[in-house]
């Protein structure tokens, strides 16, 4: 899958994210979650925290598992009946969580211990949006999530003469070559954006009075709370590892900006300054693997993986064999008989199903499946390995409590199945699975590493200017009337991209962004690509290996497999620096392995950067 959507894995708080953002009008169902009166102080025979604790958890772990079987019969068969059980059983969970949260929030976290003030803490932030505990304000919240997802998910624009979705928009955005086209799709999806702005300010201010009740600033204090450090040192850890990223980043930005402007000409794309983002094939700027063909001067040798894959055979279940295999060269149990009974492995023919790739655990323990319509390519492929990365989490930390039944933070549980693909498609193992013959030639290196930065690079910047507009916005730092100008400032900061004419200072473009709708975070996806790579390096370097990292397989590495099983069997039981540390031997994410896979393509591009005013 994608990295922009949060994937469906496992535990309470991910369904959550998508509780609250569900259609709230199931019948029978009470829009807007009612405040548990429960005090551990106020009762006559006051609740031990651990009595409390052990109620929690058996709740949640029933009401979870009942929003997870509803979840997967209409994921896997969209019909009225099922989208109505399955907005029912989430609407419960979701009122569950905020009774929880406020009744964790009573007490008084100094005077438990270790694991049960972890548990504590994990209750308060079981929701990403906490309402208020006055009930009209709930509901009036919820009403505004519920609107702000609507009117994203069905947001259209006129693009000529035709009304243009996002997903249109997108796939016309990839693929043009003429500025004109570019720009009045990258406009008109912002104009839809608009509409957006005036429930998400008024959503901002009743969250952050829901936060406080919760003992948080705001929202963004809320939403850096699950790292382990306090919100400022999460902020200053995001500033530090940009600092160390932004060389790849600026050599990626003065290469393809050097490459526009002979493409489309300076008055276009001019050699110096800000990026046009509209150029760039990807609506947001985030991922510029869509111009490949305009950045990468010339043909790039490379066996074709899609073509290599029918010719061997491949099927969806020999992919899924395949990548399990993969797993199990490490060590880890073969995936259990339920698995293959249970997932949804290619599209059935005789229903509506939802196509999106994503791993689930349907009982928060051993039955966990994979939800996919597969097709025979390299880049299904590669994300059968990814969310296999998640199911074998899943499995991995099954004996832990129910609430440390999750990663070791909000980054870990995408990193895992993203590092192990890292050795999965090199083409040794592509050789060694048969997949390639053994004489094919190896291809050009440069061309397929500078594919995978353009791919990969730019969501770091994203990422960072995103979460910082919206730390900023939810502290109450930008109002409602600069939303638009703060945006762009910081995303020339932090991408050096500008739009393609100025904004309109009343717009809402960061809500151009599926994730600002929802009120996914984003760093989390930063944090996993650094994971990603500082997990590929720790284990290369434990195989042994000598080389470029990135030609690197730890496949059949057993001891590499005891290790990583020990860091993911902990869950979320342990701070993330100490689940980092059994693995890797460092106790921060750290994003010098990034930079060392991509030494190689860096230096090329240095040299081509030669005599150009780099920077913007
Ligand atoms: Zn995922």
């Amino acid at each position: 899958m994608t990295i922009q959507r949060p994937s469906r894995n496992s535990a309470a708080l991910r369904c959550i994210v998508l509780a609250m953002a569900a259609n709230l009008s199931a019948p029978g169902i009470a829009a807007a979650p009612t405040a548990s009166p429960a005090s551990p102080s106020g009762a006559s025979a006051p609740e031990t925290v651990e009595a409390f604790l052990a109620r929690a958890e058996g709740e949640l772990d029933a009401a979870t598992e009942a929003s997870n079987r509803a979840d997967w019969v209409h994921a896997t068969n969209i019909t009225p009946d099922t989208d109505w059980l399955s907005s029912a059983a989430r609407n419960r969970l979701a009122a569950l969580s905020l009774d929880l949260a406020r009744e964790a929030a009573a007490f008084d976290p100094t005077a438990a211990g270790p694991v049960e003030r972890r548990k504590l803490d994990l209750l308060r932030r079981l929701t990403n949006v906490p309402p208020p505990a006055d009930k009209r304000k709930a509901a009036r919240l919820s009403a505004l999530q519920t609107s702000l997802s609507s009117n994203y998910a069905t947001g259209a624009f006129d693009f000529q003469g035709k009304a243009t979705s996002l997903r249109q928009a997108e796939d016309l955005l990839a693929k043009t070559r003429d500025p004109e086209q570019a720009r009045l799709l990258w406009e008109g999806w912002r104009e839809s954006a608009k509409r957006l702005k005036s429930d998400y300010a008024e959503m901002v201010d009743l969250s952050r009075q829901g936060a406080r009740e919760l003992g948080f600033a705001d929202m963004g204090e809320l939403w850096r709370a699950g790292y382990d450090r306090s919100p400022s040192q999460v902020e200053a850890d995001l500033d530090k590892d940009w600092a160390a990223l932004k060389p790849l980043y600026a050599a990626l930005h003065c290469f393809t900006r050097k490459r526009l402007s002979e493409r489309y000409g300076a008055s276009v794309q001019p050699r110096t300054g800000p990026i046009r983002a509209d150029l760039l094939g990807n609506m947001w700027s985030q991922n510029w693997g869509n111009i490949f063909d305009i950045v990468y001067p010339g043909p790039v040798e490379r066996p074709d993986i899609d073509k290599y894959l029918l010719a061997a055979g491949y099927d969806p279940m020999r992919m899924v064999k395949t990548a399990e295999g993969f797993y199990v060269s490490l060590g880890f149990d073969p995936l259990p008989a339920s698995f293959w009974t249970s997932s949804q492995f290619v599209e059935p023919a005789d229903r509506a199903v939802d196509c999106n790739p994503s791993a689930w655990t349907i009982d928060n323990r051993s039955d966990v499946r994979l939800k996919m319509c597969i097709r025979v390519t390299r880049a299904q492929f590669r994300t059968v390995y990814h969310e296999l990365g998640h199911d074998f989490y899943n499995l991995a930390y099954v004996k832990q409590p129910f609430l440390f039944r999750r990663g070791a933070d909000e980054g870990f549980h995408e990193g895992i199945g993203d590092f192990i693909a890292l050795s999965a498609t090199t083409l040794g193992n592509y050789k060694r699975l048969g997949i390639v013959p053994a004489d094919a030639p190896g291809g050009d290196d440069i061309g397929q590493l500078l594919q995978k930065a353009l791919d990969e690079v730019p969501l770091l910047p994203f990422a960072v200017a995103l979460d910082k507009w919206r730390w900023s916005v939810f502290a109450g730092r930008i109002a409602p009337d600069h939303y638009n100008d703060s945006w762009w400032k910081l995303v020339a900061e932090y991408q050096g991209v500008a739009p393609p004419r100025p904004r309109p200072a009343d717009g809402f473009d960061a809500g151009a962004k599926y994730h600002v709708a929802e009120n996914v975070p984003y760093i989390s996806y930063l944090k996993a690509r650094l994971y990603q790579y500082q997990f590929h390096e720790a284990a290369c370097h434990m195989a042994k290996w000598k080389g470029p990292l990135h030609l690197c397989s730890i496949y059949g590495d057993k001891e590499v497999g005891t290790r990583l099983r020990q860091m993911l069997a902990l869950g979320g039981s342990r701070p993330n620096s100490e689940a980092l540390a059994l693995f890797t031997g460092s106790s921060d994410a750290d994003p010098r392995a990034m930079l060392e896979y991509y030494r190689p393509v860096l230096r090329w591009l240095e040299k081509q950067n030669g005599g150009e005013r780099c920077g913007w």
